[in-house]
């Protein structure tokens, strides 16, 4: 039998891996010991972070080894640990469909796999759970493509008691196939809902909601859950002017946001690149802007003070000549 196009396999263990990956986040939150670790002013990594990213990187590298895979955490190499945790499975149904023609001469080394084990982790540290996701993003020739976003707790399990235990769900896309796991719910646009970060606020992201003026802003962890939430119409568009995200944060659920005719780009209206670097700077120093359709998203961007926009420029050039 002829084998599958590279993209269809890649996504289709990526499903599959996400979940596994987010029993191992829920197991780790039942033994309460969550292994903090400081990384720097509200960044933090946990066991459920180091376990998700092992389980997950293993498991792609070895089916893929020739796809760039960057990961966030920083890892020491422990070969025995990463063998315990391969998970060789696929989603039976998406291997199935057939994918625009556009993905079939695709090689394997055409496709960067961005991997954040867990979004969310300032938020999962303090105990809302919901915020938490597992992103595998999919990029080829530097453009986000494909995504998987998977919710760990996203439904506690009724009679599930005082332990609690939770179902998750997986959602993911490929532009141009379309967004499976989720329904579209669009808000009506008489008003304007904004989401944005709960724990990385600062003056940038302030000044941008005073001049946007929105009715109403949802303060809420994680950028996975945040798209989730203009998805599932909670909010018109999410808004992150200011340096602090990564290429990981935003590869997937900018996928699957714009598989469904959203928009997503820097503060400047201009597409974030996916591209490996042999520097690991992988900072969207513009910041990032998410919206359920483009009338929304001009208009948001539109609106971005200048003020805030010299500032961004401005750190990133700082930050780039102190580097180099
Ligand atoms: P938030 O909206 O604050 O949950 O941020 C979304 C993602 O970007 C999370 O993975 C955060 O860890 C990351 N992030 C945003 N701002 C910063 C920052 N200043 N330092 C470290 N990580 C950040
Ligand atoms: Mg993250
Ligand atoms: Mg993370």
């Amino acid at each position: 039998m002829e084998e599958k196009p590279i993209m269809l396999r890649v996504i289709s263990s990526a499903v599959s891996v996400a979940s596994r990956a987010g029993s191992e986040v829920r197991k780790v939150t039942r033994t309460g010991q969550l292994g903090v670790v400081d990384k720097g002013v509200q960044d933090y990594q946990t066991e459920a972070d180091r376990i998700a990213q092992r389980m997950i990187v293993a498991s792609l590298s070895k089916k893929f080894p020739k796809c760039t895979i960057v990961g966030e955490e920083d890892l020491a190499e422990d070969k025995d640990a990463d063998a315990k945790l391969i998970v060789d499975s696929v989603d039976e149904s998406i291997m199935k469909l057939n994918i625009p023609d556009e993905y079939k001469s695709l090689k394997e080394d055409d496709l960067t796999i961005w991997v954040d084990p867990l979004d969310g982790t300032t938020e999962f540290v303090k105990g809302l759970i919901e915020h938490v996701t597992v992103l595998i993003g999919i990029s080829v020739k530097g453009q986000s493509v494909a995504g998987v976003v998977h919710q760990p707790f996203y439904k506690l399990n009724v009679d599930s008691g005082p332990e609690k235990s939770y179902t998750g769900r997986t959602i993911w896309a490929l532009v141009g196939l379309g967004c499976y796991g989720i329904v579209s719910k669009p808000l009506p646009e008489d008003k304007l809902v904004v989401t944005t970060t709960a724990s990385h606020g600062n003056k940038n992201i302030e000044e941008s909601l005073e001049a946007l003026k929105p009715d109403q802003i949802l303060k809420v962890g994680g950028a996975g859950h945040k798209v989730l939430l203009v998805i599932e119409g909670r909010a018109h568009s999410y808004v992150f002017t200011s340096n602090g995200c990564k290429r990981w944060d935003t590869s997937a659920p900018e996928a699957i946001l714009k598989s469904l005719g959203g928009q997503v780009t820097d503060s400047f209206g201009n597409q974030v690149e996916y591209n490996y670097r042999s520097d690991g700077d992988y900072q969207n120093y513009l910041g990032i802007v998410a919206s359920i359709n483009q009338s929304i998203h001009d208009k948001v961007i539109a609106k971005i003070p200048n003020q805030v926009k010299l500032r961004l420029t401005d750190y990133k050039s700082q930050h780039l000549k102190s580097k180099y």
